[in-house]
C-alpha cells in the first residue's frame, strides 16, 4: 500500500443522468482529485436493487450506467486515466459483504438515518434486510481496492463512518489489511431540489441534469420556487434558504451580480424574472463545457460500454487479491 499512488473510490447508483446535486455534492471533487489519487468509480446497481428491483429498473439501469458514465466524462474526468466498474461485475465484493456482516450489529444500522428515509421514499412500509445491509456492503465497495478518499455529499457520510468502524475492527481482529478511509464531504453537502423542498434526486422530479439543454434548464429555473410570501416583486424578500439564491451562490461565479440581486431582492426592487433570467445564463455558461465535452464521447458507439467492461475486469483482478489477503489474515481457507 504504501509505495503506489492513493486511491479514490466513489460512484452512483444508475437510477438516472446525474444532476447538479452530484455535481457539487461530489462529482465537483472527482474532477479536482483526478491527477493526484488513482480514481475508481463504482456503478452501483446491486445498491440499487434495495430500492428499485423489479426486471424494467434492471433493464433501465444498463442504459443508465452508460449515462452516469458519460455525465461524469462531461463533467471532465478523464476516462482513460479513471477506471469505472460495474458493481454486480465485481462478485467477490458480495464475498467481502459476507466477512464484515459480523463486525457490526443490527441497532447500529438501524440508526443510520439516510437508510428509514430511503425506505421511505421508496414507498417500502418495512425495512428490506438488503437496505438495512446498505451501508456493510458499500463498506465493501469502498476497501475493496484498499481506497484512501471517498467523496460523498452529506447524506453518505454516515456511511463512511460505517465503513472506518468496520476497517478498523477488521483490522485490530484479524490484522493490518485495510487503509482507514477519509470521506470528503462536497462544497455543498445537499443541494435542494427546483421544488425547494427535497434535496435533488434523480428520483424525486426535481432535478437540473447536466444533460439538460439550455432551453430545458430555463424552463426549469422559470418554474423553480422561490420565497413563497413574495407575491410581488416590490415586497421585500428573503434571500437566506431561497433555492434560486442558493443555485446562484452555487454555480455564478460572478459575485457582484449575485451581491446586488441579493440587495436589490431583500428591499424588494428586483422580480424574479430577473434572478431566475440570470441564473439561467449563469447555469447554461456552467453547463456549456459539459455539452461540448458529451458531444465528442457520445457519438461514438460503444466506448462507454467498453470503459465499463475494461475496468470491471481490471477490479475484479485487484478484489480477488483484496479477498485472498483478507481469508488468509482470518486464517479462513485460501482458494
Ligand atoms: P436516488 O434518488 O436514486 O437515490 P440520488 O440522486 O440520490 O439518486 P445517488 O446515486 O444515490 O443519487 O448518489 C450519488 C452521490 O451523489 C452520493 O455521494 C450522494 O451523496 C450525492 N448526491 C446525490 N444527490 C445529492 C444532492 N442533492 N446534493 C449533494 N449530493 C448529492
Ligand atoms: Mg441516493
Amino acid at each position: 500500500m504504501a509505495d503506489r499512488k492513493k486511491r479514490l473510490l466513489t460512484g452512483d447508483r444508475p437510477t438516472g443522468k446525474l444532476h447538479l446535486g452530484h455535481y457539487v455534492g461530489t462529482l465537483a471533487n472527482r474532477v479536482k482529485l483526478q491527477q493526484q489519487y488513482e480514481c475508481y468509480f463504482i456503478i452501483a446497481d446491486l445498491h440499487m436493487l434495495t430500492t428499485k428491483n423489479t426486471p424494467d429498473d434492471i433493464k433501465a439501469s444498463c442504459e443508465n450506467a452508460c449515462h452516469v458514465v458519460l455525465d461524469a466524462i462531461a463533467a471532465g474526468i478523464d476516462p482513460y486515466k479513471a477506471t469505472f466498474y460495474l458493481q454486480s461485475a465485481i462478485p467477490e465484493v458480495c464475498e467481502m459483504n459476507t466477512l464484515f456482516q459480523n463486525l457490526i450489529t443490527v441497532p447500529r444500522l438501524e440508526r443510520i438515518p439516510s437508510l428509514k428515509e430511503m425506505a421511505a421514499s421508496a414507498g417500502r412500509a418495512e425495512m428490506p434486510y438488503g437496505l438495512l445491509g446498505y451501508p456493510v456492503l458499500q463498506a465493501a465497495d469502498v476497501l475493496c481496492v484498499k481506497s484512501e478518499c471517498v467523496p460523498v455529499g452529506k447524506d453518505n457520510l454516515a456511511h463512511l463512518e460505517l465503513t472506518r468502524e468496520i476497517a478498523r475492527k477488521f483490522n485490530s481482529l484479524y490484522g493490518e489489511v485495510f487503509p482507514i478511509p477519509e470521506s470528503l464531504e462536497g462544497e455543498v453537502g445537499t443541494l435542494v431540489g427546483t421544488d425547494g423542498k427535497a434535496k435533488m434526486s434523480k428520483s424525486l422530479n426535481n432535478a437540473i441534469y447536466l444533460s439538460d439543454d439550455a432551453q430545458t434548464v430555463a424552463k426549469k429555473v422559470k418554474g423553480m420556487f422561490t420565497d413563497e410570501k413574495r407575491v410581488h416583486a416590490d415586497i421585500p424578500g428573503t434571500v437566506e434558504g431561497n433555492p434560486v439564491f442558493i443555485y446562484h451562490d452555487a454555480f455564478n461565479p460572478n459575485k457582484e451580480e449575485i451581491a446586488d440581486l441579493q440587495e436589490r431582492y431583500r428591499k424588494g426592487t428586483v422580480g424574479d424574472v430577473e434572478v431566475k433570467e440570470k441564473l439561467t445564463i449563469a447555469l447554461n455558461n456552467f453547463l456549456d463545457p459539459m455539452r461540448e465535452r458529451r458531444a465528442k464521447f457520445e457519438s461514438e458507439k460503444g466506448l462507454l460500454e467498453e470503459f465499463i467492461v475494461e475496468g470491471s475486469a481490471k477490479v475484479r483482478e485487484e478484489v480477488k487479491q483484496t479477498v485472498f489477503e483478507m481469508r488468509k489474515a482470518m486464517g479462513l481457507a485460501s482458494v
